[in-house]
């Protein structure tokens, strides 16, 4: 007997006839006679409908508007896994399955005060555990917890997965099964590259960076959470049928796991391409080169809660004006280019240079630590193809390059098959 967790994406219960396969999957670990907790997200499209209806009433808009109120977001963004975990209980009443729903509320699943991208803080796994104990199926609401101001918190997107690990880390489960409309993590997103291959084991590090770098299979804060309290995480397919021939295996479930380096056995030294599409890139041309001019910079657009990445600066050539180059979303460029605006005489530069609509791709494996020339090897490669590359950030475990949009999935192959990860 074993305490487990199972997620079910949104494409995984995006109609009746696919929630009833789901509570399929879900009775065949009760009767294998494990205690279960469900996590499920909203039907696929729904949370984008319910953002769309948010942003598209007056006067409510965008999240820099003054009448923005993101307690009133989360209200209605949550309401998508209200109702899916109502009707998974329903039909898994309908299979002989005892089970009911839970809202995050009602556990209640603690979150701090950053509606619409809270972080859970606490989770009272006690009486999940005792209906747990007594047979009774819990299935919850993800996505959603409750606010220090008693009022419902949302996660940010893709945050069902967040859910889940926490949930699991909570009642102390044995397993947490990510399921999905893949069939585990792949070298790289099979949309994109239909030769991208299946991982049977990803190490924590790299599934952390895959999913920052853009590989939305996992959202970033699950990652860390199974990191830190070591829950053991599968990704699989809610698409296969739920009595096929090793779906019940306990050790071995189906799909990808996610764990420590220690139970790899023959590491790779590239893992993975991750991409991210929509980024910008903004310049600041003959800057001053004196102290105090970054924290000027990336201070106010902190503040204004935008997250930038690659900074790039130039060594000055006569030690007093450099050049300053880092991305941002797109969709946060206009608002950083008027606060950068607003900064102008306290920094100093003499123009901004701006461009949208590029990609940024990711080479990842914890191999590199200890190889030479992986970069050189992907700098070669889309040399080879005349792709033009705008900027280069690195860490230890990962290179990434930034490139004009149009290139993006030729980039992603490119890579994925220089470094030899294309299925044989
Ligand atoms: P869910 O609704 O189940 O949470 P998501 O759409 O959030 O599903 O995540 C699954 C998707 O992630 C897949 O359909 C796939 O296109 C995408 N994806 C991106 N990168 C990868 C990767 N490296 N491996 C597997 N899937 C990936
Ligand atoms: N339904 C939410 C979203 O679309 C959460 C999730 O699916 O994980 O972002
Ligand atoms: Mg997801």
């Amino acid at each position: 007997m074993a305490r487990i967790v199972m997620k079910f994406g949104g494409t995984s219960v995006a109609d009746l006839e696919r929630i009833h396969n789901v509570a399929r999957h879900v009775k065949r670990e009760v009767d294998a006679g494990h205690e279960v907790a469900v996590v499920v997200s909203a039907m696929s499209g729904k949370t984008n409908e319910l953002v769309g209806w948010v942003q598209n009433t007056p006067k409510v808009a965008k999240a820099d508007s003054p009448f923005y109120d993101a307690r009133e977001y989360d209200a209605v963004v949550a309401s998508g896994e209200q109702v899916t975990s109502g009707l998974l209980a329903i039909a898994l009443q309908s299979l002989g399955v005892n089970a009911r729903s839970w809202q995050g509320w009602q556990i209640p699943i603690r979150t701090d005060n950053a509606h619409g991208a809270a972080r859970i803080l606490d989770i009272d796994g006690a009486e999940l555990i005792r209906r747990m104990q007594d047979g009774q199926v819990a299935v919850v609401a993800g996505f959603q917890g409750l606010g220090p101001d008693n009022r419902i918190a949302t996660l940010g997107r893709g945050g069902s997965d967040t859910s889940a690990v926490a949930i699991a880390a909570a009642v102390k489960a044995d397993r947490c099964d990510i399921y999905t409309d893949v069939d585990g993590v792949y070298t790289t997103d099979p949309r994109i590259e239909p030769k991208a291959r299946r991982l049977k084991k990803v190490v924590f590090e790299e599934m952390l960076e895959m999913a920052s770098l853009g590989s939305k299979v996992l959202q970033v804060r699950s990652v860390e959470l199974a990191m830190v309290h070591k829950v053991r995480t599968f990704v699989r397919s809610s698409f296969e049928d739920p009595d096929a021939p090793g779906m019940g295996d306990l050790l071995n479930p189906p799909g990808t796991l996610i764990c420590d380096e220690e139970e790899i056995v023959e590491q790779e030294v590239v893992t993975g391409i991750a991409f991210a599409k929509d980024e910008a890139q903004i310049s600041l041309r003959r800057l001053a080169d004196r102290p105090g001019v970054s924290a000027a910079i990336f201070g106010p657009l902190a503040e204004a809660h935008i997250n930038v990445d690659m900074i790039v600066q130039n060594i000055s050539e006569d030690g007093s004006r450099t050049d300053m180059t880092f991305t941002v979303p797109t969709g946060d460029l206009d608002k950083a280019l008027k606060v950068l605006d607003e900064q102008k005489d306290k920094v100093g530069f003499d123009v901004i240079q701006s461009e949208s609509g590029l990609v940024k791709v990711s080479v990842i494996g914890i191999g590199m630590r200890s190889h030479a020339g992986v970069a050189a090897q992907a700098f070669s490669a889309l040399a080879a193809k005349g792709i033009n590359i705008k900027a280069i950030t690195t860490s230890e475990i990962k290179i990434s390059i930034l490139i004009d949009g149009a290139y993006g999935e030729l980039a992603v192959r490119t890579l994925h098959s220089a470094y030899g990860l294309d299925k044989k």
